[in-house]
C-alpha cells in the first residue's frame, strides 16, 4: 500500500506542476478564441455588404439600359405622332409615351434606392475593415504571446507528461480511477493532500486524531470526510511530491 500511496503523491506532484504550466497561459486561449469569433462575424458581414453592392450595381446597369430603351421608344412614338392619320392613333401613341415615361420614373426611383443602400454599405464596409485590421493585430499579438509561453514550457510539459504516464502505470486501476474522479471534482485539481497542523490541506477542515494516526500508518487509503480528497501524512507528502519533477 505504501508504494501505491507514494505513486499517488508523485502523480499529484506532476499534475500540480502541469496545472501551473496551464495557468501560465492565463486567459490567452479564451481571448484568442473570442477574437477569432468576432473576426469571423465581421468578415461575414463585410462579405454580405460587398455581395449586396455587386448585385445593386448589376441591377443599376440594367435599369440604365431600360431607361435608354424607354427614351428611344418615346422618341420614336413622338415621331410617329407627326404622321398619324387620326386622333385615335395619336391617343394610342400618347398612351404608349406615358407608359414609357412612368417606366423611366420607376427606374430612377429604384436607382436612387440602390445608390442609397450602396453608400450605406460602403460606410459599413469601411468601418468594418478598420475594425478588422485592429482585431487582426490584436489576435496576432495574443497568438505570439501564447506561442512564447508554449515555447518556454514545451520541454517541461513533454517531460512531465512522460513522468505522468510512468506514475499512472504504478497506480492500480481502482485507485487511478478514484484519483481522476476526485481531481475532476475539486476546484484546484488536488486529489491528494497532506494533513497540515491537523487539518486537511484541501478544505482546511480538522482531521480527527484517530484518522491522523491511520494516515501515518500508510496501510490504507484515508479520505477526508469533508471534501473527499485522499489524505497523506505531511512528512511523507513532502518527501515524495517532487520526486518525479526533480528528476528532470
Ligand atoms: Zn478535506
Amino acid at each position: 500500500m505504501i508504494e501505491q500511496l507514494k505513486a499517488l503523491v508523485e502523480l499529484q506532484g506532476v499534475d500540480t506542476r502541469l496545472d501551473e504550466l496551464d495557468r501560465l497561459q492565463g486567459d490567452l486561449p479564451d481571448e484568442i478564441a473570442d477574437l477569432e469569433d468576432t473576426i469571423a462575424q465581421l468578415e461575414t458581414r463585410l462579405e454580405r455588404c460587398r455581395t449586396e453592392n455587386v448585385q445593386a450595381e448589376v441591377e443599376r446597369r440594367q435599369l440604365e439600359l431600360d431607361i435608354k430603351t424607354a427614351e428611344e421608344l418615346i422618341q420614336r412614338y413622338e415621331q410617329q405622332q407627326l404622321h398619324v392619320r387620326n386622333s385615335r392613333e395619336y391617343d394610342a401613341l400618347s398612351k404608349e409615351i406615358e407608359e414609357q415615361k412612368q417606366r423611366i420614373i420607376d427606374a430612377r426611383t429604384r436607382i436612387e434606392e440602390l445608390t442609397g443602400r450602396t453608400l450605406r454599405n460602403m460606410e459599413i464596409i469601411e468601418e468594418a475593415e478598420q475594425k478588422l485590421q485592429e482585431l487582426r493585430l490584436q489576435l496576432e499579438a495574443k497568438r505570439r504571446e501564447l506561442e512564447a509561453v508554449l515555447a518556454e514550457t514545451e520541454q517541461e510539459y513533454a517531460f512531465l507528461q512522460g513522468q505522468r504516464e510512468l506514475a499512472l502505470q504504478r497506480v492500480e486501476p481502482r485507485l487511478r480511477q478514484a484519483y481522476e474522479r476526485i481531481r475532476r471534482g475539486v476546484r484546484n485539481g488536488r486529489a491528494i493532500v497532506p494533513v497540515r497542523r491537523g487539518a486537511c490541506d484541501g478544505c482546511y477542515n480538522a482531521v480527527p486524531p484517530q484518522r491522523q494516526l491511520e494516515i501515518r500508518q500508510h496501510n490504507r487509503i484515508v479520505i477526508c470526510e469533508h471534501c473527499g480528497r485522499i489524505l497523506i501524512d505531511e512528512a511523507f507528502y513532502e518527501e515524495h511530491a517532487r520526486n518525479l519533477i526533480r528528476a528532470q
